[in-house]
Order: structure tokens, then sequence, then C-alpha cells
């Protein structure tokens, strides 16, 4: 989808004069593409009324103006198709706040379950996991050992045949216990099978959440529409994850669900790993989408990041400090730009010549398994200089829950102690950014 807008709205820049005819043609392959990526017809007719309206030809003297002004346009009814215009919910601190999530069999709810749980406990809440599918064998299993990897707490039953029994279980145990979010997993069965809106819908009735996520696969292309219809009609779907982005996902699902649904997409899942999830925002994702290599994508990629996170960074730099916790929140954000390879293709200047010796894919990899080694990081080894990790065992430790070579935590170690002199020599009442910040 992205490629074929991409490449029209490429031929138009080629065009040597822009006037209706060349607006119609671009419009037609455009609408072509959505409708080829099982846009609802209507929607693509409206969006192709907004852009005419939005482009007047008569007012716009020079070519390049009429260019630039086309062009976004059609950015912005793009970015109008993924965002709903209403508020995402978030959860409330100082509420107990309960989340369901909805979707077919395989669509990834049980991963995004753990994502999701993961944001928020680094955002300090106390979050809690009740697996109430009972009908996926091993999906027991599956969350508890995600689960255990992010150090969630979760709730479940090998006995309990019944999926609503055990969601109020799980509900009130985690009330009880004062959790700030529980989040419940429910199953979802192969089609959209009566029996499994009738148990969403029971599930929903007994523990009255306070918003369901309907998690659907970004790359099932056609079937996107009419899976997001059917589950809209018997659930009150409040948010939208849509997973498997990572791969060759082109957005016309993530079209259709708003669509469908009117609910806004909150995070996309791009990857298995845990920290493959990223707050959806509709600029950089179509953006994305239409894979524009400029800068202007960068920006909005960049902009979108929780720098607010940097704050603390920024005071702990200050005073010539740098935890493993600085080094994983940095490395992080890099990652949340996606590829490393697409990020470098962003860059203003970067030619291949420049690219070469540096592998991509393999920085990538290492930068993942860095995360999966913070994951099995305590909070206060997060936030130390790292010299506890002088003790062998803790070492050891770290190594198991990562699944990751000791050599490679050595490695990681080693670099986020080059990392902290540099931040010692600028930091500190003595450096450069102490002397500019007598507070600090
Ligand atoms: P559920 O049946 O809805 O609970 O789906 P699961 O969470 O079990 O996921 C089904 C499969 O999709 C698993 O193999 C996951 O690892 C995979 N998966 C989930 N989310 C993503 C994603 O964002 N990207 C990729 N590549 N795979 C994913
Ligand atoms: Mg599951």
């Amino acid at each position: 989808l992205g490629a074929r807008i991409n490449s029209a709205l490429q031929a138009l820049s080629k065009e040597p004069v822009i006037d209706e005819k060349a607006l119609d043609a671009l419009l037609r392959e455009i609408c072509g593409a959505l409708l080829e990526s099982d846009v609802n017809v209507r929607l693509v007719q409206q969006m192709r009324l907004n852009v005419k309206k939005r482009v007047n030809m008569d007012e716009l003297a020079s070519s390049s103006n009429k260019r630039k002004v086309i062009q976004n346009s059609v950015f912005e009814e793009l970015c109008g198709l993924v965002d709903p215009k209403k508020e995402a919910w978030v959860p409330r601190k100082g509420k107990q706040n309960i989340l369901m999530f909805v979707g077919l069999q395989g669509s990834g709810k049980t991963t995004s379950c753990t994502k999701l749980a993961a944001y928020y406990k680094r955002k300090g809440m106390k979050v809690g996991l009740v697996c109430a599918d009972t009908f996926r064998a091993g999906a027991f299993d599956q969350l508890k050992q995600n689960a255990s990897r992010a150090h969630i707490p979760y709730y479940g039953s090998y006995n309990e045949a019944d999926p609503v029994q055990i969601a109020m279980d799980g509900v009130a145990q985690f009330k009880k216990e004062k959790f700030d979010l529980i989040i419940v997993d429910t199953s979802g069965r192969h089609r959209q099978e009566a029996e499994l809106f009738a148990e969403m819908e029971q599930i929903a009735a007994a523990i009255k959440p306070d918003n369901t996520i309907f998690v659907m696969d970004g790359t099932i292309g056609q079937a996107a529409d009419s899976q997001a219809r059917a589950f809209k009609e018997s659930v009150d779907i409040g948010s939208i994850i849509i997973t498997k982005m990572d791969g060759h996902a082109k957005g016309g699902g993530a079209i259709s669900a708003v669509a469908a649904t009117g609910s806004p997409i909150v995070f996309i899942g791009t990857g298995e790993h845990m920290h493959d999830l990223e707050k959806f925002s509709a600029r950089p994702f179509v953006s994305k989408m239409l894979g524009m290599g400029d800068i202007s994508g960068l920006v909005e990629t960049v902009q979108d990041l929780h720098l607010e996170k940097n704050e603390d960074m920024m005071k702990n730099i200050a005073k010539g400090v740098f935890t493993l916790k600085d080094m994983r929140d940095q490395l992080q954000n890099i990652l949340k730009m996606g590829p490393l390879s697409k990020i470098m293709g962003m860059m203003p200047g970067m030619s291949p010549e420049m690219m070469k010796g540096f592998d991509a894919d393999e920085s990538t990899r290492r930068l993942r398994s860095y995360m999966c080694i913070f994951d099995s990081m305590t909070e206060a080894e997060l936030g130390s200089d790292g010299k506890v990790f002088d003790d062998g065992k803790r070492l050891r430790r770290v190594a198991i829950g990562s699944g990751v070579r000791i050599v490679e935590i050595q490695a990681l170690l080693h670099q986020h102690r080059q990392f902290g002199q540099i931040v010692k020599k600028m930091g500190g009442p003595k450096g450069m950014l102490g002397k500019m910040n007598p507070a600090a």
C-alpha cells in the first residue's frame, strides 16, 4: 500500500505541469492502492473529495507549490484514516484499573498483554496478569513464562475450566492485593465463532473492565475489515493494538480497524520480544508506511519518543552519574525508532559508502540482546553504576535469566563504564554541566 502511494507521489514530482488532470491521476492511483488493501470504498471516496477540497488549483501559483500542497494533503488525509480523533484510555494512578484483551487466536494477545504489562510496570504501576484462556492447550504456561521473564505477577489455573470464574477470581485476588492495573487475557478461537463472542461477553459482564483492547494481526490484509466489525458488534472496543508490524505488514489493516471500530490504535507490536511495542502515533506511522526516507520522518519519530524519561537522566548526568538504567533508556529510544538500517537511511547526507562496515542488523540484534539482559536485572541493579556485577553470582543469575552469555553481559558492562567515564567528565560540580548549573 505504502509503496504504491509513495511511487504515485514520486511520479507527481516528475510531472512538468501540475493541473487538475495530474491531480486526478494521482488520486486514482492512491485510491486504487487503498481499495486493493481492502479499505472501505466510502472511506476512499471521502479521502479523494477531501484532498480535492484542500487543493485549490486556481489559487496556487507555481507547480512546485501545487506539488507541495498536494503531497501534504495526501499525507494529512492518510493520517486522518488512522486517527479517529478520540482520546485513548490510559490507566489512572490511584485507581484499580481493569483491562481486558480480546482478539482471534494467534493475533498476539498473550504476547501483547505481557508487553503492555511491562510497559506500565516501567511507569511505576503495580501490574498483574490474569490468564482467562482455558481453551488453548498450554495457554497458562505461555502466560506464566512471559510474565515470569518480565517479573510480573500472574494468576491462572490448571484445574478450573470456566474462564469466567478464573477471570473473576484473578481480578478479585489482585484487587485485594492493591494492584494498580489488572490485565485479563482471554482465549479466542479460530474464527469469529458465536461461542467466542458469548464467552467474551460473559467475562466482560463479570469483571466490568475499564477498557477493552482489541488485538489484531496486521498481516491479515483483506480480512481486517470484517474481523474488526465482528468484534465491534459484540464487545465495547475501547482501543486497538495492531501486531506483527515488523515484517511486511503494510498499514491497510490499521486503517480498516480504525474505520470499523472508530477506536484509537494505542500501540503496535513490532516483534516477539518484550520491548517490541511502540506507542502509536498517526504521523510517524504514515511516514513509515510510505517509506519516506526524509528527515521530517526522523524528527517526528524522535519527538514521539518518551523523552520525559530523560529528565531524570539529565539530572543524573549533571551530577556526573550514569546508571545502567540510563543506558537502557537511551538504547531503548534508539530501538524504538525502528531498525537501525532504516534510521541510518533517514539521516541526511548518509551515503552507502559511509554505511560500509556498519552491520545494522548485527547492531540491532546486539541492542535487543542488551534489552534481554536489562530485563533480567532488578530495579536496584538498574539504578546502580554496575559495580555490583563484580559479584560472579549476580552475573550468572542475569545470564540464566536473560539467556545471554556472560561475555556479552560483560561487554555491556564495559560499554556502560566507558559511557560513565564520559558522563563523569561532563558532570559533577567541576564538570562542564556542573559549572553551568550550580544547583546540581
Ligand atoms: P494469542 O493467541 O492471541 O494469544 O497470540 P500469541 O500472543 O500467542 O501470539 C501468536 C504468535 O504471534 C506468537 O508466535 C507470537 O510470538 C507472535 N507475535 C505476537 N506479536 C507479534 C509481533 O508484534 N511481531 C511478531 N513478529 N510476532 C508476534
Ligand atoms: Mg493467547
